[in-house]
């Protein structure tokens, strides 16, 4: 299998002003993230609040210029992509936001927004653009008589099928969800999950599924990313990760996640602390301050991403931990 998106050492940095006749400080918002992911696979990006993960949407999704590393879509290299190589490749990547509401134009009816993305991007005629729209409808579980209604008119969960029915109007190879189901009622949660995967399966599209929540993401990744400060932690199979985390904080977080069965042999991990200032990174392993396992050296040096036991963990002491 080709993968349809490889990110090499991928980073985003910020300059901060400090204000006057101070330098400005860099913020590493993003800072060396790789991954590949393959056509019809799901890659889970997850961290809490201000880890990363929409700076890498960002990237990826072409919003945004890294400031280094390497990005390809479906084989291509993006920086130094020509202007027509540029139109193609975002045609490639689309992306679902958290608040469909905020991306869809409230004066322009669900049809014609719809058709938008096959009218700037096709030769469809108009009766053909009309024909894709209503097959696209259906799909995502809309009647032929929404065609003619605007935004306000729609629950949440049927904006969002809407947003994702337009994402996947290019069959783009790539679709980058960011929290896409985390401002929808519990209730309906799933059933837009489910037609995610529904048109991953259609469509052979390799998502990356950007969460703060590991049970939202548990059923419908391949692969998972945990990020912390801007670095990727740890990174593998979810089946790998979520059976056996390895990084102090990935079981920090999926302790935090509830479960229908708990289990009493796996004390919770309270995690203590919020997220590091990442105008001032803390030295050494950036998650020392809160990892009840740190010692001098996790204070000193910060670990480098190695392969142990499937997947690739960056921690001095998981041997030790987990001995
Ligand atoms: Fe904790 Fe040290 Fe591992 Fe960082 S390197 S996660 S501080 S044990």
């Amino acid at each position: 299998m080709s993968a349809v998106l490889t990110a090499r050492e991928l980073a985003r940095h910020y300059s901060v002003s400090r204000g006057l006749l101070q330098p400005s400080a860099q913020v590493r918002a993003l800072n060396g993230v790789s991954f590949e992911l393959e056509a019809g696979k799901t890659l889970a990006v997850v961290g809490e609040s201000g880890c990363g993960k929409s700076t890498l949407a960002r990237a990826l999704t072409l919003i945004e210029e890294p400031s280094s590393g390497s990005l390809q879509i479906a084989g291509q290299e993006v920086a130094g992509a020509s202007k027509a190589q540029r139109k193609q490749l975002r045609r490639d990547v689309q992306m679902v936001f958290q608040n469909p509401y905020a991306s869809l134009n409230p004066r322009q009816k669900i049809g014609d927004q719809l058709a938008e993305p096959l009218l700037i991007n096709t030769a469809l005629s108009r009766s053909e653009r009309r024909e894709r729209v209503q097959a696209m409808m259906q799909q995502v579980g809309l009647r032929p008589e929404h065609y003619q209604r605007y935004p306000h008119m729609f629950s949440g969960g049927q904006r969002q099928r809407i947003a994702l029915a337009r994402a996947m109007m290019l069959q783009p190879k790539v679709l980058v969800a960011d929290e896409p189901t985390s401002a929808l009622d519990v209730s309906i949660q799933a059933q837009v999950l489910n037609l995610f995967m529904d048109l991953q399966e259609e469509f052979n599209t390799g998502y990356v599924f950007i969460s703060h929540n590991l049970s939202v993401v548990r059923h419908v990744a391949d692969d998972v990313l945990v990020m912390y400060l801007g670095r990727a932690v740890e990174i593998g199979a979810s089946d790998l990760i979520y059976q056996r985390p390895l990084h102090p904080y990935t079981q920090a977080l999926l302790s935090a996640t509830p479960t229908i069965h708990p289990d009493p042999s796996k004390p919770k991990i309270k995690l203590s602390g919020e997220l590091p200032n990442p105008l001032a990174p803390p030295s050494g392993c950036a998650f020392h301050q809160r990892c009840p396992h740190a010692n001098e050296r996790c204070r000193q040096e910060a670990p480098s991403l190695r392969l142990l036991d499937g997947r690739q963990v960056a921690c001095h002491h998981v041997e030790q931990i987990h001995a």
